[in-house]
Parts: C-alpha cells; structure tokens; sequence
C-alpha cells in the first residue's frame, strides 16, 4: 500500500499534536524538555559518526569526536580525574554507561561478585547478567540507600572473591545516596585492593557537583571509583537518549582493540556511535553551563521540589523527599492522574523529578488534578 502525501503528512501533523499534549504533561521521569538546540537543527541532515575510540584519529571524517572529547573533559574535570588519567565517550545512555563500567570491572577482577542494592536501576541486573557475573542483591534501607552493614556481611560471605559494587548517586525511585565512602571503607579497613566500584549517577550525576556549597557528597575520582555513568537526557536533556561515561584510563587501556577498517582503537561497546549527541551535549555545556548556569538550573530545580512538597502539604497529602534530591514520592494517587503526569509508580508509590522543565505551573496543575481525584 502506498500512502499518498498528504495522509503522511496528516500523520505527522497528528503526531506533533500528541507529543505537544503529552511532554506538557510529563513529571513522572527525570527527562527534562527544558532545552533549545534550534542552532544546531542543519547538522541533522548529516551522517554524523564516532565510530570508535573517541581520541583516536578516524577514517571517517564526519565525525564530532573533538566536541565529544570536550565533553568527556568537562565532565572529567567535574569529577577530578586528571586529564592524563580519564578516559570516556558520550554513549546511548545511561544503561550503556553501567554496562560499560561493570565490563571494565569485571575485566579488571574476572571472579568478581557484582553487589548492588535493592533499590539500584534494572540496566545494573541486566549488565551482571550480560557479562554473567556472580550477582548479590543488597537490601536498602528505608530510604533507598544500600544498607552498608547487610554490603560487608554480603562481601564477608565470599571470602577470597573479588567485588564490584555498583553505589548508586540519585537512586531512581527515591533519588537516594549511596555513599561511596562508605562503601570504600568496607575494603580499606582490611586493606583489600580487590575491588571495584562503580558509580551509577544517571541523574544527579549533573547535580550533586553544583550543590558543593549545601554539603551535598561529591563524585570524586579521589576515592577509589573506576568509572562514572550518567545519563545525558535526563538532567542536561536532549531530543534523543545519550549518556556520559568517564573511566580511568588504566582500566580501558584493558580492554582496547585496535580495528584496522576503521583506522581507530574500539574501546565502546557501540560500533557506529550518534554524532550528533556529543554536538548537542557540548552546546548545552558552552551555552547553558558557563558561568554558573547549570548551578542555577540545579537551584531552581530544587526549589521546584520544596514548592511541590509545599503544596502537597498544603492538600494534606503525604510524602517524601531524600536530602540533596528533587525527587518527591508519594502514595500512587488516582490512575487518570497517573496517566496525564506520566507517573512511574512502584508498589503503591508514585513520584516527581523536577528536573528543568517543572516549573510552578505545572506543578499547580498537578496538584489541583490531585485534589479533584480526591475528593470523589
Ligand atoms: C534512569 C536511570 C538509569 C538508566 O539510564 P538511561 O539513560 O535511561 O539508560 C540508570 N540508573 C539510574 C539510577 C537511573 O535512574
């Protein structure tokens, strides 16, 4: 069947009437809309792609690797790797990321037991499964971080096994902190070298660095991490996912292959890579980060949670919020309500992530949905 013009063009005509509606209505998933890349809309009529190694000089010239290499030195610097230690690239997402950090640890530490928390995303079960580790989940604690005491007894429990621990910055449901000194300290009280952490910041990868001043923890190549994921769609937002992965070096030298046909090392676990996400990405860092921008996005975005934790109080209603966080739980209120906000929802539990795009109308909006449900 073929369709004729104007039926594709009513479709698309359609389309944009339906994805106008729902993302005016998204709160549910830390997915921020709050961007403009209009400067950049010519580059996709390019092919643009990093096939390979990031720093290595490809063959195929359409390429965005130096603008992705400002990107991984951006966030390098962010999270105090030294450039002559980092390595990294701007990956699919968030989920290629872990995966990606969980290879290179387990390459590093091949019998290694992967532990993560009960509370930590589902990519890190499907990456220990991919790579078929040894897995143990670790019970959280009330509030969503990993429950440090149950992580040592789990590590005692393997004597003689290496470990690699996911610790979790912004867990995704309750946007709580795992701390990663903690988690260290585990190993360094009985001077083991044996291990491996890495550290998943989907979210508040780009958060906690710019809430330094209010004492929230910092992600910091000085402690003992190996690699860093963070999604580059959710806090930063783009029109596609992609994430960030930094890793020291030493531990991709491990795992590079040099790939003759592509005239490059292949370090990623994408062959052909999106171009146009380091592009996007880097602009958002030069027109959006720079002096102190981002820092006022995290302060807003914050805000924007104290003002929908004020208005829920407001209704009576009640919740939850971790410190250093912006997102706030909730009982699971009416389905049109779940609905319309796109709310995820986990056993009787739903949430918001204020990210960029929330703003007080919204919130009101939500709120006034949320007190008309209830009144039934
Ligand atoms: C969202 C999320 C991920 C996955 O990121 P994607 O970019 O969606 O693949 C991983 N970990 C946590 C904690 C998340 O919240």
């Amino acid at each position: 069947m073929t369709q004729t013009i104007s039926t594709i063009k009513d479709r698309i005509k359609a389309y944009k009437q339906h994805i106008d509606e729902r993302a005016s209505t998204l709160m549910g998933y830390p997915e921020s809309m709050h961007f403009d890349y209009s400067p950049l809309s010519d580059f996709m009529n390019y092919n643009i792609d990093n096939l390979g190694d990031p720093y290595s000089d490809l063959l195929y010239g359409v390429n965005s690797c130096e603008f992705e290499r400002e990107v991984i030195s951006y966030f390098s610097n962010m999270y105090d790797l030294k450039s002559d230690d980092a390595w990294g690239y701007v990956t699919s997402s968030g989920t290629e990321g872990n995966l990606y950090g969980l290879f290179l640890g387990r390459e590093l530490h091949q019998e290694a037991v992967l532990y993560y928390s009960a509370d930590a995303h589902y990519s890190i079960a499907k990456a220990g499964r991919l790579l078929r580790m040894p897995m143990h989940v670790v019970p959280s604690l009330a509030n969503g971080e990993i429950d440090y005491e149950a992580l040592r007894d789990a590590i005692d429990a393997n004597p003689g096994k290496p470990a690699l621990v996911v610790a979790t910055l912004g867990t995704t449901f309750t946007g709580a902190i795992d701390n990663v000194d903690k988690i260290a300290s585990i190993f360094e009280e009985n001077s083991r070298t044996d291990f491996y952490i890495h550290c998943d910041a989907a979210l508040s990868g780009m958060m906690l660095p710019f809430m330094k001043e209010m004492g929230a923890p910092q992600i910091s190549f000085d402690k003992p991490i190996g690699s860093v994921s963070v999604s580059g769609h959710k806090f930063i937002g783009a029109p596609y996912p992609c994430g960030i992965v930094v890793a020291r070096k030493e531990h991709v030298e491990r795992i590079q292959t040099a790939i003759e046909y592509i005239g490059a090392l292949d370090s990623t676990i994408g062959g052909s890579r999106n171009g146009q996400a380091p592009l996007y990405l880097w602009y958002a860092i030069e027109s959006r980060g720079r002096d102190k921008g981002f820092e006022q996005e995290v302060a807003t975005s914050l805000k924007m949670a104290d003002y929908l934790c004020e208005r829920l109080e407001s209704i009576n209603y009640p919740h939850d919020r971790n410190q250093f966080s912006n997102t706030v739980t909730f009982d699971e209120p009416a389905e049109s309500v779940v609905r319309k906000w796109q709310l995820a929802r986990v056993r009787g539990r739903a949430h918001i992530i204020t990210v960029p795009h929330a703003n007080k109308q919204k919130i009101d909006a939500f709120i006034s949905d949320l007190e008309t449900s209830t009144k039934k």
